[in-house]
């Protein structure tokens, strides 16, 4: 509340500043004397008086020698019916020649009507503050039905598709709506209907905000940009307002593009919502299906909305005539991340040794965002080696920064722990390297890194959309070999392996209840993962099932984890010297490259 504490402040400096100018107002600096009447009454008769200002009940006089006295009389009476009942004649009076200044009037106004309504108005003016105050904390919410919406068309970096690397067939897609955009009226004399909204479904940082503006960059359209959250505002109705204020804008500046982005902020089914705020979504979700199918397709207005939880939209939102047109936009393959590394690349400093597509092969399930993100890092990383260059150990160094956060140099591990992380991600990695189904290790590392102490890095080959019961069940394996090594090794385990544990075991979970790869339940799917609106998370499972399968559902999942634990205990056994080796390598060396790693087992064979 720091605003409005200012406000007080500049309301008591107004205050002061206020009774200062009065104070001085009332304190003429030489206090003329003060005489009574009578005497007032002596001095004309003496001929001394020159001059008599009355201000209300105050006197004032002024002598002929220049001198001023005060004095004082009753308001209601004239100072010169006063001055006649202290025995002064009409014609004294008269003979002295006095000019008599009545000032009441404007010193009633300032002494007696300005003090009492002063008050009144610094309470005013503090009660405006506040009020403007609360505005900007709310600013939307006082001027209710504004829509807010963003006009962005002539921003000064105008996007285009070629800003918009990979996604070529999200591009296609929208190149057709762009093509409605510039030539409406090709379409509609041929009796074509155009679509009235385009839906970018998509991971989140996928580019699906870049993409709904590089459309309105190639088609020169306005583009009205609002965010779904925006509509949600403290009081019920003022999104729908707002929903109808955003069309009526629209449809002024035809043809054009209102792009909402984060839709399922207020798209998601109606009726599902807790707590207070689902009111307010519904009215607003339902005043945008409204207007939507209010005006005329061929006006040219083209809804664009963005989201990453199709899942959970409405269904009356994807209804044709609504968003029936949709695009999925998805994570990068190898070749788009290179394209787009090619693009954030543009305006930094490479140093010739920098390959983009080692970094590409790299980082499967980076998104477009991640990859921005990379580039940026590698260009901090090199900015703080004092180099003018971005070199390839910088984009290198920062995937692992961006996958599991920074090093941490600083943290020493004592001796023993050292020792039994090495051995944990040994464990990991020879396991790994002996199953078939499990990605090759790129780095060994027992350097710690975010919340890791070590890690054991192993990328696919491939982008991989699909992935096998047999992958799953190697890559159990995988992770209990952290464990599996420690106990092994030192006849005791720690703490370090109770991420490995949770992922064995969710995984475990997934496969029995979600994909359906457990022989002994069938290809059934176990629960219904509800949604709880408030938190946007599933924290909820709802059971469809009987006692009798949560049972078997849990010794399902034993057997899984349990078998997986038999794999890489088999595997750590029979290998143990290998173990050994890759341990005490890291140990010296503190990372293995995936080529050094390689090396360990060819030397064995030979
Ligand atoms: P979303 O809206 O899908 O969450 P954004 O469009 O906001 O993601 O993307 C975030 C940033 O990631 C963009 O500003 C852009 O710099 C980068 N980006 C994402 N996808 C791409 C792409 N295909 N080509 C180039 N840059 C991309
Ligand atoms: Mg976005
Ligand atoms: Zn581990």
């Amino acid at each position: 509340m720091k605003p409005l504490s200012k406000n007080i402040i500049i309301g008591i400096i107004a205050i002061l500043v206020v009774s200062a100018l009065f104070s001085s107002y009332s304190l003429n600096a030489d206090e003329p004397e003060e005489v009574t009447l009578a005497t007032l009454v002596e001095e004309i008769e003496a001929g001394q008086v020159s001059a008599i200002d009355i201000e209300g009940v105050e006197v004032l006089v002024t002598l002929t020698d220049g001198t001023t006295q005060t004095s004082r009389k009753e308001s209601s009476v004239s100072i010169s019916e006063v001055l006649i009942d202290y025995g002064l004649t009409a014609e004294q009076l008269r003979a002295a020649d006095i000019t008599i200044k009545d000032r009441s009037t404007r010193s009633y106004i300032l002494g007696v009507i300005l003090p009492s309504l002063l008050p009144l108005l610094i309470l005013i003016l503090i009660f405006w503050f506040m009020i403007r105050q609360m505005q900007g904390a709310n600013n939307r919410a006082m001027s209710f039905g504004m829509s807010g919406a963003k006009e962005m068309k002539d921003s000064k970096q105008k996007i285009s598709f070629k800003d918009v690397a990979g996604a070529k067939e999200a591009k296609e897609e929208l190149q057709e709506v762009v093509e409605f955009l510039k030539h409406p009226k090709k379409f509609s004399d041929l009796g074509a209907k155009l679509p009235k909204g385009v839906l970018l479904m998509g991971r989140p940082g996928t580019g699906k905000t870049l993409l709904a503006r590089a459309v309105a960059g190639e088609a020169g359209v306005p583009f009205f940009h609002i965010s779904g959250s925006e509509f949600v505002e403290m009081f019920v109705g003022v999104g729908a307002s707002r929903v109808r204020d955003l069309f009526s804008k629209a449809k002024k500046a035809a043809p054009c593009i209102v792009f909402v982005d984060e839709i399922d902020a207020v798209g998601r089914q109606r009726g599902s919502g807790l707590g207070g705020s689902h009111d307010e979504r519904e009215q607003t979700l339902n005043q945008i299906l409204v207007e939507m199918d209010g005006f005329d397709p061929n006006i040219g207005v083209i809804v664009i909305a963005a989201t990453n939880r199709p899942d959970v939209l409405d269904p009356a939102l994807l209804r044709p005539g609504r968003f029936d047109r949709r695009v999925v936009i998805d994570l990068p393959d190898i070749k788009d991340r290179e394209a787009i590394l090619d693009v954030h690349a543009k305006n930094k400093p490479l140093a010739e040794d920098v390959k983009l597509h080692r970094v590409a092969e790299r980082t499967p399930g980076f998104s477009g965002a991640d990859l921005m993100n990379l580039l940026n890092e590698a260009a901090i990383r090199a900015a703080r080696r004092d180099d003018t260059k971005i070199s390839q150990e910088d984009v290198l160094d920062s995937i692992e920064k961006v996958l599991l956060g920074p090093e941490r140099k600083s943290y020493v591990m004592s001796k023993e722990e050292k020792k039994v992380t090495a051995y944990h991600e040994a464990g990991h990695a020879l396991v790994a390297h002996l199953l078939p189904n499990c990605d090759p290790i790129h780095k060994v590392s027992i350097i710690s890194r975010g919340m890791a102490g070590g890690y054991t890095l192993k990328l696919p080959s491939e982008d991989r959309r699909l992935h096998k019961r047999a992958e799953f069940i190697d890559d159990m394996a995988m992770m209990l070999g952290g464990f599996i090594a420690e106990k092994e090794t030192f006849g005791d385990v720690t703490t370090g392996a109770s991420d490995d544990l949770r992922k064995c075991t969710q995984l475990a979970r997934e496969i029995v209840t979600r994909y359906g790869m457990s022989e002994k339940l069938g290809p059934r799917v176990f629960g219904n993962a509800q949604e709880m609106v408030f938190l946007g998370r599933e924290i909820h499972e709802q059971r469809n099932y009987s006692e009798k399968t949560a049972e078997a559902i849990d010794a399902e999942v034993e057997n899984f984890v349990n078998s997986a634990m038999e794999t890489a205990r088999d595997i750590i056994r029979k290998e143990k010297l290998q173990l050994d080796k890759i341990a005490k390598k890291l140990l010296e060396d503190e990372v293995i490259e995936k080529e050094g790693f390689e090396a360990l087992f060819e030397t064995k064979s030979s």
